[in-house]
């Protein structure tokens, strides 16, 4: 069981995540990891090992964000198979939750077709699916990708040039948090409510199969 927040508003997303993911402690993780998105390009932290070492990452400004705390199902205990991971070209990132069950045959259809993987894990194949429907708008591409995957699953995926956080789900909890401040709206959304309840008490439960565009 792994842990997913995501951030999006007018704060600084890091210090708001790191908080966040430390709540989601109870759940078990042995790595964990940060994608944030700045002007030029999505920023990736992440690490094997304990939360200890989070009060230390580097000051990264942003204002929309994913993290990820790792139970690893798919692939070893390693800081390239920790979340959040990346497109060939480092424009989509993406946090997950569960297990890709077709992710043998997946993988194999995107070898042929010349993907490049950087890890061993089940999720870098629904970036690269991602990628592979990057004629569509970035939430219909997300759409579309998870419709492929057979299991129970969450994602959070970021685009470096789509402004906001999608995220979608089947069989795996996924929660949206909305928070009024005096300067607009926030959102949060994460696998379980606790991550932002010193926050918002304002919280959406998707159903499964329901994909929300945070934006
Ligand atoms: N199957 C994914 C992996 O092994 C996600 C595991 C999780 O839910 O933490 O990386």
């Amino acid at each position: 069981m792994c842990g997913i927040i995501g951030y999006l508003g007018n704060r600084e997303a890091g210090p708001i995540l790191q908080k966040g993911l430390k709540k989601l402690n109870y759940r078990g993780y042995d790595s964990w990891g940060f994608g944030l998105k700045n002007k030029d390009k999505i920023e990736i932290i992440k690490d094997v090992g304990d939360f200890e070492k989070l009060d230390n990452l580097p000051n990264i400004k942003s204002n929309c964000a994913i993290s990820h705390s790792r139970w690893a199902t798919t692939g070893k205990i390693s800081k390239e198979n920790a979340h959040p991971h990346t497109s060939e070209d480092n424009k989509i990132a993406i946090v997950h939750n569960g297990i890709v069950e077709n992710f043998q045959e997946l993988k194999k259809e995107l070898l042929s077709k010349g993907y490049k993987f950087k890890s061993e894990t089940d999720t870098e194949i629904i970036c690269h699916l991602i990628e592979e429907y990057s004629g569509f708008e970035f939430p219909e591409a997300v759409r579309k990708s998870f419709l492929r995957l057979k299991g129970r699953n969450a994602i959070v995926a970021l685009h470096q040039d789509f402004s906001g956080l999608v995220g979608v789900k089947n069989g795996s909890p996924m929660i949206v948090g909305v928070k009024n401040n005096s300067t607009g709206e926030e959102y949060f959304i994460a696998s379980d409510q606790r991550a932002f309840a010193d926050e918002t008490k304002k919280a959406i439960f998707l159903d499964d199969n329901e994909l929300v565009v945070l934006n």
